[in-house]
């Protein structure tokens, strides 16, 4: 649905994109800058469709889109220029570039094609192009407090499909496949206002949770099934990412035992979460609990991600990180134990780093009792 844009947020995108370009103009004098992934034309303008690039310089923006967005394009952004192409992109390019004084244009190196460079450069024969990594994440990295209100909006929307399944008792879910579990939590984030979810769901039931990234199949859950369920919401251009465990019956002794493992381990994490301290510790103090009780080799991916515009977004809280905690940072938080043939257990809240800690965005229980259902 299109959204009218405010003046309030009309100032949110033109100081991001002044604040993008004094980026860029540190870097490169005389440039402009083509923004080609879609999450970073949003932004930095408001725009919520595809097929669109954004070409930024000192004092001007221009979106670049086709005849399908021109009206939505006029609805959404209406302090950048917009130019409905009818020729090729790169064509669209050259012509906006006419006469601004611009000697360098500066490419997204990870968001655009070999091809793409290839066309640019033959375009555009008296300037310099230079693909550049990373711009648009030291912005994108620390949220706003829209950003911080639409996440909000999405971490909602996700937990009341959430309880809406889990109001449906054992009968909503024992005896159906997994992919219809999945499907019927997706209608139900539809329904609660999401755009889409912001990912695959996964339905993972019995052994099945053991694999991290599990895709649903037509495998019936059983009676006695520990399911894990990884979802979340996209609203208004921001995601959430959640996941619990859903016991049918009886829990399993042994995955209570790594339950409360895993609980306490992510209550570590999210206790580390500070500004200043760095991603690496974070990850660390979640780790150290999960190898303590003697699962460390089966906590098999790093402890969280930033999340926002993308469900996967810097910064990545693992033992490789470079980067330091800063307030305005949404991360999960999702330690993990995996037992090929058992099962596996993850837990995952979305934090916000605040300037004296951490707020949790998510609000469903995490008790292993909360979720059993009979
Ligand atoms: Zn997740
Ligand atoms: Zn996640």
């Amino acid at each position: 649905m299109a959204r009218r844009t405010s003046s309030a947020y009309k100032s949110v995108y033109s100081s991001r994109r002044r604040a993008v370009f004094r980026l860029v103009a540190a870097r490169v004098k005389a440039s402009a800058l083509l923004v080609s992934k879609p999450e970073d034309v949003g932004y930095l303008s408001g725009f919520g469709g595809q097929d669109s690039w954004l070409l930024l310089g000192r004092r001007w923006a221009c979106l670049i889109t086709d005849g399908r967005y021109a009206e939505q394009a006029r609805a959404e952004c209406d302090d950048v220029e917009i130019h409905i192409r009818t020729g090729t992109v790169v064509a669209a390019i050259a012509e906006i570039l006419k006469g601004r004084g611009v000697r360098c244009l500066v490419l997204q190196a990870d968001h655009v094609t070999v091809a793409q460079r290839r066309d640019i450069s033959a375009a555009l024969p008296t300037k310099r192009v230079k693909p550049v990594s990373g711009l648009l994440w030291t912005l994108r990295r620390c949220k706003d407090a829209q950003e911080i209100r639409a996440i909000g909006k999405a971490v909602r929307i996700a937990q009341e499909g959430f309880r809406q399944m889990l109001s449906a008792g054992a009968k909503g879910w024992a005896g159906r496949s997994e992919r219809e579990v999945a499907a019927e939590l997706d209608h139900r984030m539809r329904l609660a206002g999401a755009d889409r979810p912001a990912f695959d769901t996964i339905v993972a039931g019995g052994s099945r949770a053991s694999q991290p990234h599990y895709l649903p199949g037509s495998t019936k859950i059983k009676r006695t099934d520990a399911v894990l369920v990884d979802w979340g919401a996209m609203a208004g251009g921001y995601c959430s990412d959640l996941t619990r465990m859903v016991f049918l019956g009886r829990i399993p002794p042994k995955l209570v035992e790594v339950y409360e493992v895993v609980r306490r381990a992510q209550r570590a994490g999210i206790l580390a979460i500070r500004p200043g301290v760095s991603c690496r510790s974070v990850d660390l103090a979640a780790r150290k609990v999960i190898a303590a009780a003697g699962y460390g080799e089966q906590f098999v991916h790093s402890l969280g991600h930033g999340i926002g515009r993308d469900v996967h977004e810097p910064p990545v809280l693992a033992g490789s990180s470079r980067t330091r905690v800063r307030a305005g940072m949404v991360v999960t938080v999702e330690p993990g134990v995996y037992l090929p043939g058992v099962g596996g257990v993850r837990i995952e809240d979305d934090i916000l780093v605040t300037p004296s800690g951490r707020r949790r965005l998510s609000s469903l229980p995490r008790s292993c009792e909360a979720t059993v259902l009979r």
